[in-house]
């Protein structure tokens, strides 16, 4: 069975030169596939627009009403200080959640094994409320929600190693236990959220795993936490489908922050997830594209997803490591393990 892929040619009308969310990251992501011969190796499918109900399932009507508004003026519109809004954004966000929706589709109905969602604008920072830090829908979220009640799965696990903390993922299923959402990201950082006793509300209480990491963690310390935390938390919820917020700012050259993995440590976490989806949920797993804003790095880490998804042993990585030394990771771990009972 077939590695289901989706993208769409409106992903790069939505731009603002400056802007570090800007079109060159999908044409980067788009030529480095091709230059991979991995675009024919999987199956293209078209994305959706995501409807109104989709979109209403994790965010506020108000909030879709005011994007509609600004689809009918001529003029960019930022709803925070680096989240712009221009006339086509609304529908190019309705295509980006909807090629979430698109890919998880066809895997559960068996059209594809499992699949990568090269979407943009991202998604894990907008709330139910409003988008925020580039984000617009939730994009991962919107997805989740589709696959629990168009197929009635009962327990999906998201994980995001994005550099940010996912705050709008985390706040649209903080009080839902068939949604474990796991993040690594570096703290203290933007969005200033994901503390280690962060961990879910009421009935979702401890379906919240934040792993907050200081500056300069890298594929070591990254290799700890999949193993120590990741896969005992993931083997004692059991999901039916597994969901990726990838994100590639957390990769040493990113310019907008200050973590160390190289392209090689993302392979090994990316592998290890498809790993995991293949012994917990006959391989059910969709990468979402998120973060990351050094080019190169983006289009390669995109690229390794797509030949971890394949099942190739090809990881493309012509950056190279970091050549600085990472902290200990430990005492995290430990504080983890001891707050969710993992250890
Ligand atoms: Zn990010």
């Amino acid at each position: 069975m077939s590695t289901v892929y989706v993208t769409h040619s409106s992903y790069a009308q939505h731009t603002l030169s400056q802007h570090p969310e800007h079109t060159g990251r999908i044409i980067s992501v788009w030529q480095t596939l091709i230059e991979g011969n991995l675009i024919n190796r999987m199956q293209q499918n078209e994305p959706v627009e995501a409807t109104d109900e989709m979109i209403l399932a994790v965010h506020e009507a108000t909030y879709l009403q005011q994007l509609k508004a600004i689809s009918q003026q001529q003029r960019i519109v930022l709803l925070d200080a680096d989240t712009y809004v221009l006339p086509q954004s609304l529908q190019i966000a309705r295509l980006a959640a909807g090629g979430v929706v698109t890919a998880i589709e066809q895997v559960l109905n068996g059209q594809a094994r499992n699949g990568l969602a090269a979407v943009r604008p991202p998604g894990h920072h907008a709330l139910p409320q409003r988008g925020m830090g580039f984000c617009l829908f939730g994009n991962i979220a919107i997805g989740a929600r589709y696959a629990q009640k168009a197929h009635d799965i009962q327990r999906i696990l998201i994980v995001d190693y994005d550099v940010h903390h996912g705050n709008g993922t985390q706040d649209m299923f903080y009080d839902d236990p068939n949604v474990l959402f796991i993040s690594t990201h570096q703290h203290p950082f933007y969005p200033g959220s994901g503390h280690i006793d962060e961990i879910g509300r009421g009935g979702g209480e401890g379906y919240t795993i934040n792993i907050p990491l200081a500056a300069g963690h890298g594929d070591r310390s990254y290799q700890e936490i999949y193993e120590r935390i990741i896969w005992p938390a993931a083997q004692r919820f059991q999901p039916e489908l597994m969901l990726v917020s990838a994100g590639f700012d957390a990769h040493w050259r990113d310019p907008l922050a200050q973590m160390m993995l190289s392209l090689q440590g993302y392979a090994h976490i990316t592998r290890e997830l498809v790993q995991m989806a293949e012994t917990l949920c006959e391989g059910r797993i969709v990468f979402v594209m998120e973060g990351g804003y050094d080019l190169e790095v983006l289009g390669h880490g995109v690229r390794n997803i797509a030949h971890a998804l394949l099942g190739d042993e090809t990881v493309s990585d012509p950056i190279g490591n970091s050549s600085r030394s990472e902290p200990s990771v430990e005492s995290v771990i430990e504080a983890v393990c001891q707050q969710h009972q993992l250890c």
